[in-house]
């Protein structure tokens, strides 16, 4: 009975991963970008939720792409269709549904998401030729056509974010991937997010736009498929969100103000304050001033009460002992103790820093924090 509480044994995963709640904020795992058959996605709408729900997922959006449909023959254009589907299939499960879409032209601004709307079939299509399992743009498609989809995600109040910049390149002529007409979507206050994180592979120049133009972070798999095989050594990526209410509301304030980390393979990125305040809910730090045989030694346990492994290098005004260049690693759910010697006179308190180096603050820098330890005489 045990067992089959974690494990789900007819995807064979483990169904929920354990990632603490942080200082006011409770932790929602997300994934906010995903296809079906009602764009050029290959599962039901359904699909996604038992996999979401397998996945222990908190809250997922479907985004289908607004200017293309797989199978015309087959199933009716409707964009708003798999959220209704999905959100009736997740309804008293415990897993939030958030109807978005795609805007996927082939030229600048390339792919985005908007999430938090209202109705995905009236965004405006005028750029494409032909959406019939094909993706053709008319020959000459004035910026005017490319705006108008962005112009109804704001007239909705829809949260846009910036999809995978780089993949396919397609018109291979901009140098930079954050144009003249992200300047503009982000003077117009559409753009608020982007793609840091697609596939389960990290984007370093996404991280940088990100940084730069002070844009929220997201991993999203975009997933088209069954994502069991793309992610069975590892687990789904996900964008954790830091939310003061278990809502979409919640959910979408949270979005905006940008309060996410990132969690793919065993790495997280996050902004400062978010990747410490979530290593510090996870690893709990205590200290004991300790007689080791007539060699006064101080003895710090570290508990790591999360499913995250964290890679560490420490450092302390002591030596420590053992662990070349002070380095550890806590796995997921682990207990280590690391000693400190040649402490002549126990002090009244001592810190022990700490370099998380998986928890990426920058594209450049790892997550430095310190334990502080007090009243070690009391
Ligand atoms: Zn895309
Ligand atoms: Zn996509």
């Amino acid at each position: 009975m045990m067992l089959m509480s974690i494990i789900d044994n007819t995807f064979g995963r483990q169904a929920d991963i354990v990632i603490p709640d942080i200082p006011g904020y409770q932790t929602l795992k997300g994934d906010f970008h995903m296809h079906t058959v009602f764009s050029d996605g290959h599962v039901w709408p359904t699909f996604r939720v038992k996999e979401a729900l397998r996945d222990g997922m908190d809250v997922i959006a479907i985004t289908e792409h607004m200017d293309y449909e797989g199978f015309p023959d087959e199933i009716e254009k409707d964009y708003n269709k798999s959220y209704e589907i999905a959100a009736a299939a997740a309804k008293d499960k415990g897993l939030m549904v958030i109807k978005g879409v795609e805007i996927s032209p082939r030229v600048p601004p390339y792919h985005h998401n908007a999430i938090f709307l209202e109705d995905a079939n009236s965004f405006p299509i005028d750029y494409m030729e032909n959406t019939h399992q094909q993706f053709i743009m008319k020959d000459s498609v004035t910026r005017d056509q490319v705006m108008a989809p962005f112009l109804e995600a704001q007239r909705q109040g829809a949260f846009v974010s910036y999809n995978h910049p780089s993949y396919k390149w397609w018109d291979k002529k901009d140098t930079v991937l954050f144009t003249d007409f992200h300047q503009e979507l982000l003077d117009k206050g559409i753009l608020g997010g982007v793609e840091v994180v697609n596939s389960g592979r990290y984007n370093i120049i996404a991280h940088r736009m990100a940084m730069k133009y002070d844009l929220t972070m997201l991993c999203n798999t975009d997933e088209h498929y069954d994502m069991y095989p793309r992610y069975a050594d590892t687990h789904r990526p996900m964008t954790l969100v830091f939310v003061e209410e278990r809502s979409p509301e919640g959910v979408e304030e949270a979005m905006r103000a940008k309060r996410t980390a990132l969690y793919f393979d065993d790495y997280i990125v996050a902004r400062q304050k978010e990747a410490e305040a979530l290593f510090k809910a996870a690893v709990k730090a205590t200290i004991n001033s300790i007689d080791r045989n007539g060699e006064p030694i101080l003895s710090v346990t570290l508990q790591n009460t999360s499913d995250i492994p964290f890679h560490l290098q420490l450092k302390s005004r002591y030596d420590i002992e053992l662990l070349p260049l002070g380095q550890l690693t806590l796995g997921p759910q682990e207990q280590k103790e690391v000693v400190l010697k040649a402490v002549w006179k126990t002090p009244d308190e001592t810190q022990l820093a700490v370099t998380v180096g998986n928890v990426l603050v920058t594209p450049d820098e790892a997550l430095e924090t310190v334990f502080t330890f007090k009243d070690l005489n009391q």
